[in-house]
């Protein structure tokens, strides 16, 4: 089934130059490496690990290589159907939709609430205009407080910054 999920992911992003399947997977794998190498781990279960993979695998997913400036200035209908944070919520939507497809629910019901609260935090990194910074004060956050991060979210952590 997770084989199944990640061809599902990696159909789902489209061929342009920057936000596509290879990016979603460098971005998987540095993630890897400040789990692993920098023991962020230690502080999170591995439900927690898996839904903060699962994010960076998916945060791009379906991006069509503008910007959400660019989608509101020409008003497309992601634009239309989501006011702000347009290409955010569309990434969000389009993980929420595989994982809740036939055979691609690599998670059980109960987990959703602890994959959500994970993901919700990495999927607006990428788009936003800070946001190697955000990932620099939830890597700080959480090694400070290992419940740091289920307090907050990524719009907090741009007001900190
Ligand atoms: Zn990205």
């Amino acid at each position: 089934m997770l084989c199944r999920w990640i061809l599902s992911v990696r159909k789902n992003y489209r061929p342009v130059k920057y936000h596509n399947w290879r990016h979603a997977l460098n971005v998987c794998q540095t993630m890897f490496t400040v789990l692993k190498t920098g023991k962020m781990d230690n502080f999170m279960d591995d439900l927690e690990v898996l839904g903060l993979l699962v994010a960076c695998l998916c945060h791009d997913l379906d991006h069509r290589g503008t910007n959400n400036a660019f989608q509101t200035k020409m008003e497309s209908p992601l634009a239309i159907l989501y006011s702000t944070s347009t290409m955010e919520h569309h990434h969000f939507d389009q993980c929420v939709m595989i994982l809740s497809s036939d055979r691609n629910n690599i998670f059980q019901v109960r987990d959703w609430c602890v994959v959500h609260r994970t993901s919700i935090h990495i999927l607006p990194v990428c788009n936003s205009n800070s946001g190697l910074e955000i990932v620099r004060a939830f890597v700080k956050g959480v090694s400070v407080n290992r419940s740091f991060y289920r307090t907050i979210n990524a719009n907090d952590l741009t007001r900190k910054i």
